[in-house]
């Protein structure tokens, strides 16, 4: 098995990548193959956080005319259930695991507490860093980045459907071409919508590369963050 060159991730997980084949609600049989993923890391002796999205519960934008602030704090509480599942998935196999929430729900997970994060992680924890930033207005990608450079990880491994950054979308068009690298100025100068600009702007300010790669096979997050096999870098 290949060597991990890294020490601490950011690993970011879409809240689609939980619910399965019916794109919503939350796939136990999914839950358990992504924390058996993540178990593989977590043997290599690399220190894990997590930030996981909500899309497969609630979306702020796609709110329906609500007024968007609650939309998104409804976004942000969905993404703890995508985080407690995750938990339960990983305690299943044995992971100690830590909930940290940016929105205080202190009965069913820790606050937010940076020094604590890095703690819980040094001890060989994986930490989910629930309900994104605790800020309406933003997303998991940004809370990704954001927690990503407090914690100080070397990397985000964003897990995607497809299995890079194209120039459009794969899935629409035959001729779309695929980026095995790339800058963060031309992701944002060209408008992939890999990540939104936010996030992609507090990762080239922090100098956090971003290593894409699709989901959808066995054992790709560790083929992602050994280097055997991703997508798409995104550096400096
Ligand atoms: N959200 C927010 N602030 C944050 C992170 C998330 O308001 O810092 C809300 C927002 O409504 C967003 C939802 O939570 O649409 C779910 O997150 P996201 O859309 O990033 O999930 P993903 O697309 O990764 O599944």
């Amino acid at each position: 098995m290949s060597e991990c060159k890294y020490k601490r991730v950011m690993l970011k997980l879409s809240g689609e990548a939980m619910a399965g084949k019916n794109g919503f609600g939350i796939d136990f049989e999914v839950a358990k193959r992504i924390a058996t993923e993540i178990k593989e890391l977590v043997d290599m002796g690399v220190q894990v956080g997590a930030v996981i999205g909500a899309g497969n519960i609630w979306r702020g934008r796609e709110g329906g005319g609500m007024d968007r602030a609650t939309a998104d704090y409804m976004g942000m509480l969905a993404t703890c259930i995508n985080a407690l599942a995750l938990q339960n998935s990983l305690e299943d196999l044995g992971i100690e695991t830590r909930v940290q929430s940016a929105i205080e729900m202190k009965e069913i997970a820790e606050p937010y507490i940076r020094r604590r994060a890095i703690r819980h992680l040094e001890k060989g924890r994986v930490v989910i860093f629930a309900a994104g930033s605790g800020n309406p207005y933003f997303t998991t990608d940004t809370a990704a980045a954001l927690r990503a450079a407090e914690i100080e990880a070397e990397c985000i491994l964003l897990a995607k459907k497809v299995d890079g950054v194209y120039d459009k979308d794969p899935n629409k068009f035959d001729d779309a071409i695929k980026f095995d690298t790339l800058d963060y100025k031309q992701v944002i100068e060209l408008g992939l919508t890999v990540m939104d600009s936010t996030a992609i702007t507090l990762c080239m300010d922090n100098d956090i590369p971003i290593i894409v790669f699709a989901l959808d096979e066995a054992g790709n997050i560790r083929k992602a963050a050994t280097g055997e096999e991703y997508g798409t870098i995104i550096d400096n």
